[in-house]
């Protein structure tokens, strides 16, 4: 689960679980398949945003964590994660 840490607690607002993808030329995506988004969420770019809210915006000034802390910090993240019609639109869902 290293390359998709966020995998299990991505959910679009309707409720479906997005699963792995690599489609794009980025190589790493989640994708919906309830037809809401037209686009896929690129991986890096939720895995950003999420590493920034679970370390309370430490990253806020530039994303330069390594890959194997953005994992560790991933890995042990487990509030649910709603995503909206765009990245911007994210809600962070403690477990209940
Ligand atoms: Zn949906």
């Amino acid at each position: 689960m290293g390359r998709y840490p966020l995998c299990g607690r991505l959910f679009c607002g309707c409720g479906q679980r997005f699963v792995p993808g690599c489609s794009t030329a980025s190589g790493r995506e989640y994708v919906s398949l309830c037809g809401c988004r037209l686009w896929p969420l690129d991986a890096a770019a939720i895995e950003q945003r999420v590493y920034a809210y679970a370390t309370c915006g430490a990253s806020a000034s530039g994303f330069s964590a390594s890959p194997a802390l953005v994992a560790a910090v991933l890995g042990q993240f487990d509030e649910r994660i709603e995503v909206g019609g765009t990245l911007d639109d994210i809600r962070f869902m403690p477990p209940t």
